[in-house]
């Protein structure tokens, strides 16, 4: 039995003979010189969603923290474990990134959990229960909406807890600090995985854009 699983095997021995091959001065340099990405990401773990794949980045262009359903908890110093807030303090402060982006997607199975709280939880410890539990309040007024099909209700969800996702990176006194003096900005962004469209928000209104690229050719008709 292999170490690790053949498919990483196989992937791991693509990256060598490819990209690793044509980008070895670039791997070189980011080793003696350090990582000075400029854009920090906030995605989901969904493995159809992402970052580097979506933003075509090689390596050391996003410094990228990944957790169920892309959510950022407010500034609380007490004693627990914060593993996101953790990369955020490393990102914005150390690396000193100019901006925070927070990346939804659709079809996020975090946010459908966050709209029927009541189902069974996935072990008695319900982390996720109690991670999307901070979305909670957000997400009772999405759930009451009986004008909505339980579709748009998941999409307004995902979008609605970006916005309350940057609402709480504001929290943190360094970045709220740091956007007051226009050396960081903060967006949200949400991707289609059907359709492979990238949706922005607006930082004034809150509304999500699209499309945000003008193609050469229709390549995706
Ligand atoms: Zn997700």
């Amino acid at each position: 039995m292999s170490l690790l699983p053949e498919q990483l095997l196989t992937g791991y021995r693509r990256f060598i003979e490819g990209r690793y091959l044509q980008e070895t001065q670039t791997y070189r340099q980011l080793a003696r010189d350090g990582q000075t990405p400029e854009t920090m990401v906030i995605a989901c773990c969904d493995s159809r969603a992402a970052p580097e794949t979506i933003f075509g980045a090689g390596a050391g262009e996003l410094f990228v923290v990944r957790n169920v359903a892309n959510l950022v908890p407010p500034y609380n110093p007490d004693g627990d474990f914060h593993g996101t807030s953790a990369a955020l303090e490393f990102g914005v402060q150390a690396l000193k990134v100019r901006h925070v982006v927070v990346m939804g997607h659709g079809r996020c199975g975090g946010i459908k959990a966050a709209l029927s709280p009541d189902h069974e939880p996935l072990s008695p410890g319900d982390f996720i229960g109690k991670w999307m539990s901070m979305v909670e309040p957000v997400a009772k007024g999405v759930a009451a909406n009986e004008l909505m099909t339980p579709g748009e209700r998941q999409t307004a969800l995902e979008r609605i807890s970006i916005r309350h996702s940057i609402a709480n990176l504001r929290s943190f006194p360094y970045v709220a600090e740091r956007e007051r003096r226009g050396e960081l900005s903060l967006h949200g962004a949400w991707f289609d995985i059907s359709t492979g469209e990238l949706w922005a928000m607006d930082g004034e209104t809150g509304d999500f854009q699209r499309p945000l690229v003008d193609f050469d050719e229709p390549s995706l008709a």
